[in-house]
């Protein structure tokens, strides 16, 4: 990531707003904002799939489930952050499982980026499908838009909800069965 360019970038827009990038509040605008950037933009350029460790565990074949997941992202068509919960439901195939933290990394490094909401469930899904080879995957993110809610009718809180399914969860049974347990 170029820093100096997001500082004089970053100043530039100061100035285009009309404002004057020298006075007290605004002078470390641009440092600050470029030193933030480097931060969460962390994922742009790294490869989630590397994060999935693939463990065997001995005839496990059912639903595994993790919920809640916080994250924050920014929105690639506005700039600004949206933000929210993942739940990731897998179903093993031939014993391979992966680790909570591994999933939690893949989520980081999907949403460390500029991004929208409804790649983020695809890619988080297909990383899971293409790494750990499950008999399926189910991607659910809720979520607020600051672009959402910020501009237009002001909506304050409004959740946005999307998913991705691959594999076994195309099977309402099976899907129903995940949903149930990941609203728990
Ligand atoms: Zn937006």
């Amino acid at each position: 990531m170029e820093q100096k360019r997001i500082k004089k970038a970053v100043r530039e827009i100061i100035e285009a707003l009309g404002e004057n990038p020298e006075r007290e509040g605004l002078k470390k605008t641009p440092d600050r904002v470029a030193k933030m950037y480097a931060d969460i933009f962390k994922g742009i350029k790294k490869k989630p799939e590397k994060a999935i460790r693939i463990y065997h565990a001995k005839n496990y074949d059912e639903i595994i489930i993790i919920r809640n997941i916080p994250f924050y992202s920014f929105c690639e068509h506005h700039l600004l952050p949206f933000f929210g919960k993942v739940h990731i439901a897998y179903i093993p195939k031939n014993d391979r499982i992966t680790g909570y933290a591994n999933l939690i990394e893949v989520v980081e490094l999907y949403s460390e980026r500029l991004t929208i909401q409804e790649r983020m469930a695809t890619e988080i899904a297909d990383t899971i499908m293409k790494t750990l080879k499950p008999m399926g995957a189910f991607v659910i993110i809720e979520a607020r838009q600051l672009c959402l809610e910020m501009q237009g009718l002001k909506k304050q809180g409004e959740i946005t909800v999307t998913s991705a399914i691959r594999g076994a969860f195309e099977r309402e049974r099976t899907r129903l069965e995940a949903l149930s347990l990941m609203e728990r």
